[in-house]
């Protein structure tokens, strides 16, 4: 059955379209749709695209957004990263502010969790979250060398600046960390989720102790492996590094 067209003009619209249509469907159906959206704005082709980000996966993959991903840095000094436009500042709740957290991690196993349902659970580990480095592949800026993963979120802290503990939890190591990470503070906060806070210049925890989120458990430094003062911030689960930003 042929259908017969009754718009002769609409049909020519929809065919100029529809080569773009066909690329974003693609796209998005592959999972590529922020990547293939930068790509083909960078080619002149569209000026603007909004094509979803399909899965919790790609948002962690590109970084969740072109900002931060263009704002790729080797670990920097408090001054250089105060240029940084990407900041927030730590949110606070009344009532329970570890409910959020506890629900999500009663409900379900913590592996399973999609970077949408872990969003806003976390507490801010600084007063002032301002991006340095990100989480992920990076040329290293001890090294030089590239595809160093880095196993956490970086933030610009002036050495001396309070770090507070994301959630409630158990402290689980304080110490030096012999894989770069300086002065290291390891906190448990049970369900396989695990933070961890390093380069510190003093931390004033120990091991066994509970904390709650929001409580003071170090300052910040510039110990091991980093090249100025600030905060490497990770979120592990079940054992693995997480980006930390899917977390705040
Ligand atoms: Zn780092």
């Amino acid at each position: 059955m042929v259908e017969r067209p009754r718009d002769p003009h609409r049909d020519e619209r929809r065919s100029r379209r529809s080569p773009f249509r066909q690329v974003t469907e693609f796209a998005a159906a592959s999972g590529v749709g922020q990547k293939a959206g930068i790509a083909l704005a960078a080619a002149g082709l569209v000026l603007t695209v909004t094509v979803p980000v399909t899965s919790p996966v790609m948002a962690s993959n590109t970084g969740a957004s072109g900002a931060l991903s263009a704002a790729v840095q080797p670990d920097v000094t408090a001054a250089a990263a105060a240029k940084v436009d990407f900041s927030r500042t730590a949110i606070t709740t009344t009532g329970d502010p570890d409910g959020k957290l506890k629900q999500l991690l009663s409900a379900q196993s913590v592996g399973s969790i999609t970077r949408a349902a872990s969003a806003g659970t976390l507490g801010a580990p600084l007063d002032q979250l301002v991006t340095a480095s990100p989480f992920g592949y990076r040329v290293s800026p001890i090294t030089g060398g590239a595809g160093e993963f880095h196993r956490g979120q970086d933030f610009a802290a002036q050495c001396g600046t309070a770090v507070h503990a994301a959630a409630s939890g158990t402290v689980t190591f304080n110490g030096w960390h012999p894989f770069g990470g300086g002065n290291r503070v390891v906190i448990d906060h049970g369900n396989g989720l695990e933070t961890t806070y390093n380069h510190l210049s003093s931390a004033s925890v120990e091991v066994g102790q509970k904390v709650s989120r929001g409580d003071v458990i170090a300052l910040s430094g510039t110990t091991g492996a980093s090249t100025g003062c600030h905060l490497h911030f990770e979120v592990m689960v079940n054992g693995d590094v997480v980006d930390p930003l899917g977390w705040l």
